[in-house]
């Protein structure tokens, strides 16, 4: 598999910590200088880039919360005049206002190198045909893959998503060997490929797909595998530190290989906010050390994962991030007990008859009891004449794998396949009624 950027991504560990260390210097001076929020926080917490002596140094530093970036809506973190931006993103959130992000030339720039060594980590070369479904728009998806398939010279199908049956006729018309979308997309399609009869292995000529911008799970990796006939990785990013093109999953599929030359990582504790051990579980804190227009300073991901260590099988010196475990905010606590979103994916695939497409519903009862429904599609068998005890024994297994793995008792729903509802971008899995009923 061709390495991008072999400088970089073999670099020997101990000059990339030099080089990190250099650019955190540099860095803090920068947004020092240029922006009034870090010029106060840094202030406020007594740190100058002088005291920068080593990475360890770094927890000295303030971190920068989602909550930051809306007090500052919409530019007041940009580092640059307006007229140096080349391209302003956004991510809508869950309420209010989309969480933006600016770019300049040289970030663009930045953009389509990290977004070129993944797609060439996960084996694109410039005789690739990229059938890009992610959304094109202020979201980063769909324009992130775009930069980096380009800067390779493969042939990018900027299809964005929706639209699914032209999708499949594109994929065999054009004869796309790669395929960009989220997981649960990519299952859209996987089901009306079934659907029209189409053979994957012999009609389409797809060999790799790359999801992201959403958890998934090693099930569901074999999944979309099968259904799709091809290789699937996962790629990792966020708005606030430039799009896709954080991290990406090399052919091993051993944790994402991170660009730490450029986005520096630690993990802390979700609490505490103290740094773990390498190798611990906790929340990515993130710094980009040579963005132009929105750099950011130890930003809080919220999502949850661990560094691995050790070398990788690929060459690559790049740290790993594992795959990403769910969102220090996704976590629901049913009576008083934390349930992780993607710990109820992985034993619902674990279950036969069963299509990986669920719903987690949470409400209060009126007895202030929270109350966690499962509704989960069933395959085909169990909506036959005659398989009312299949289904109900199905689903009593689901309700006791379910139990056992989560420690609550939950209520389970077999319901019909195609019944729950699709994404054409980032699922939404976990419904909670809870504010509405208080
Ligand atoms: P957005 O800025 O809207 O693209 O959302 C970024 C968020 O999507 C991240 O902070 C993660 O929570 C999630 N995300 C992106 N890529 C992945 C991935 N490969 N696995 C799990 N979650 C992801
Ligand atoms: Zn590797």
């Amino acid at each position: 598999m061709p390495v991008w950027n072999p400088s970089v991504e073999l670099l020997d560990p101990a000059a990339l910590r030099a080089m990190q260390l250099d650019r955190l210097r540099r860095l803090m001076t920068y947004v020092n200088e240029r922006v009034p929020f870090y010029r106060e926080a840094f202030r406020a917490a007594r740190v100058t880039p002088e005291d920068m002596r080593s990475l360890d140094d770094l927890r000295r530093i303030p971190f920068t919360v989602k909550s930051d970036l809306r007090d500052n809506y919409p530019f007041g973190l940009f580092a640059v005049p307006q007229h140096d931006l080349a391209r302003i993103h956004a991510s809508s959130g869950t309420t209010g206002k989309p969480t933006v992000a600016g770019y300049t030339a040289n970030d663009l720039a930045l953009w389509g190198e990290v977004m070129a060594r993944a797609l060439s980590m996960a084996g694109v070369t410039p005789t690739d045909i990229v059938h890009n479904a992610y959304g094109y728009g202020l979201f980063t998806g769909g324009l992130g893959v775009h930069i980096g398939a380009e800067r390779i010279g493969a042939t990018v199908v900027p299809v964005s998503g929706g639209l699914t049956k032209r999708q499949v006729m594109l994929l065999e018309d054009f004869g796309a060997t790669v395929i960009t979308c989220t997981p649960s997309y990519a299952l859209v399609i996987a089901e009306e490929l079934a659907e029209q009869g189409i053979d994957v292995a012999t009609r389409l000529e797809l060999r790799v797909g790359i999801f992201g911008a959403e958890p998934w799970t090693e099930t569901m990796r074999r999944e979309l595998e099968t259904k799709l006939g091809i290789r699937a990785l996962n790629i990792y990013g966020l708005t606030e530190i430039i799009g896709p093109g954080v991290a990406q999953e090399c052919e091993h599929a051993a944790g994402m290989h991170l660009f730490e030359d450029v986005f520096l990582p630690e993990i802390v504790d979700p609490e505490s906010g103290e740094p773990l051990p390498l190798g611990e579980e906790g929340e990515l804190v993130l710094t980009t050390l040579t963005k132009e227009a929105m750099p950011v300073v130890r930003y809080r991901t919220r999502d949850r994962t661990r560094l691995i260590p050790g070398e990788c099988a690929c060459g690559r010196t790049l740290v790993r991030v594992e795959r990403i475990m769910g969102r220090t905010d996704d976590m629901l606590i049913i009576r008083g007990v934390n349930v992780f979103p993607q710990l109820i994916e992985r034993t619902l695939l674990s279950i036969e008859d069963l299509e990986p497409q669920y719903q987690i519903v949470v409400q209060r009862a009126e007895r202030q009891l929270d109350d966690l429904e499962i509704i989960v599609e069933g395959t085909n068998v169990l909506f036959e004449s005659g398989a009312e005890a299949r289904r109900a024994s199905v689903g009593e297994r689901v309700t006791r794998a379910l139990n056992d793995t989560l420690g609550i008792a939950v209520s389970v729903r077999i319901a019909e396949p195609r019944s729950l509802p699709r994404s054409e971008g980032k699922a939404k899995r976990v419904i909670d009624r809870r504010d509405l009923a208080t």
